[in-house]
């Protein structure tokens, strides 16, 4: 069996699940991508964006330019800031509604729709269908996911050829700050092979289909990728910007607080306060389901990008690490209530899911520890900006259809 060997700048190392690489210096692929922002000529590539999208201007002003995918957290903000007030383009913004909705998220999305005067149209499926994907995806591949990232990732295709707008921006593709494996120069594009390789952990809708005989055809349908021949048809194509601009998400997001009043809050298991604070799940459960199935928890994420940018020294994010992937997981019983199992049957789930990857499900700890003086100076240190709190003293409960903040 091949042994894994870490990457001497970041806390990753050749085990990861995306899939990395580490070059006769010992550096990972991902701190080799981050390098090329310094010496890549970021005017030269905000020109090349502005030529690009020159094709895609609308003449008549009642038509959109563009779709923007956005949700209440991630890069949202930040995307429509670029697409609407630095290219002037005009976006029609998509979002695809995966029911874990925190006030917060509903607030930051009514709160885009204000602040960059757009449409926005909302994808619910039939939560009924949803839950029996989520029960297959959970118990076979161990993921509670799968129908969040396939649906935000083909809902905008879709949109492309019904609406007829070919081009779809989005941030960052997910080896950016992750794993690199492209080079800013490749100006990788968001296609069906880079979404089911990237994205969906090599599982498409009609592989799904195929493998598991509790779903069906109609069950499906609303995941299905576009067809070759219909997204030829409408010219589709998907860039990402972090291409074209040199990409930070934490100076980003701080900027978008300034300027646009976005909210952020903390979370038990990681220190990371902008990114996912949309969904009660992502930094709880799934979470927890990801450093069950691969060693690595959302933190080490978040810490080897605060090592790439210069903000943290390798031990200093690997004693945020420590600290953080054991903390408890929290709001898990609104989970359990939405997909109606007990936690007795999730907890067999756990269990299974541990023993497959042979890690020990008992490992998580209850109690909150406390945080050493070490935690505590690098978290001042770094100073995520913490303006709200992911539930704004509303009751705790999933906002299924969001109707918006007056
Ligand atoms: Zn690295």
């Amino acid at each position: 069996m091949e042994t894994s060997s870490q990457c001497s700048r970041c806390l990753y190392d050749t085990s990861h699940p995306l899939g990395l690489e580490i070059n006769e210096k010992g550096i990972c692929s991902g701190c080799l991508i981050h390098e090329e922002k310094d010496y890549l000529d970021w005017d030269q590539r905000w020109n090349d964006l502005l030529d690009l999208v020159k094709d895609y201007k609308c003449k008549q002003k009642v038509k959109y330019d563009c779709i923007v995918p956005v949700s209440g957290a991630n890069d949202s903000y930040f995307i429509l800031h670029i697409v609407k007030n630095k290219l002037n383009l005009n976006p029609l913004v998509v979002t695809y509604n995966k029911y874990f909705n925190t006030p917060i998220g509903i607030k930051n999305l009514a709160n885009l729709r204000t602040k960059f005067d757009v449409d926005v149209l909302i994808q619910n499926i039939n939560p009924t269908i949803v839950k029996k994907i989520t029960k297959t995806t959970l118990f076979e591949l161990g993921s509670m996911y799968w129908p969040c990232i396939a649906g935000q990732t083909v809902f905008p295709v879709q949109t492309s050829i019904r609406y007829n707008i070919p081009l779809i921006i989005w941030g960052a593709h997910q080896g950016l700050e992750q794993v690199g494996m492209f080079s800013h120069l490749h100006n990788v594009e968001m296609t069906r092979r880079y979404r089911k390789d990237h994205d969906l952990m090599g599982m498409e809708a009609d592989d799904m289909l195929n493998t598991f005989n509790t779903l069906s055809e109609e069950d499906m349908c609303q995941y299905r990728y576009p067809s070759d021949s219909d997204l030829r048809k409408a010219g589709t194509r998907g860039i990402y910007l972090g291409n074209y601009i040199r990409w930070d998400p934490k100076a980003q997001h701080e900027k978008m607080i300034k300027l646009y009043g976005y909210e952020s809050a903390s979370f038990n298991r990681t220190f990371e306060t902008y990114d996912h604070i949309d969904c009660y799940n992502y930094l709880n459960i799934h979470d927890y389901l990801k450093y069950l199935k691969t060693g690595f928890s959302k933190v080490t994420d978040h810490a080897c990008r605060e090592i790439r940018h210069g903000r943290l020294t390798k031990p200093q994010a690997k004693s945020l690490v420590s600290y953080y992937e054991n903390r408890n997981i929290q709001n898990q019983n609104l989970f359990y209530d939405w997909l109606g199992v007990d936690e007795n049957s999730f907890n067999f789930i756990l269990r299974k899911i541990a023993e497959e990857n042979n890690r020990d499900p008992n490992n998580i700890e209850i109690s909150h520890r406390k945080k050493n003086k070490s935690v505590s100076n690098n978290l001042m240190k770094l100073d995520y900006k913490i303006n709200s709190s992911i539930n704004r003293d509303k009751k705790t409960q999933y906002i299924t259809i969001g109707k918006g903040y007056p």
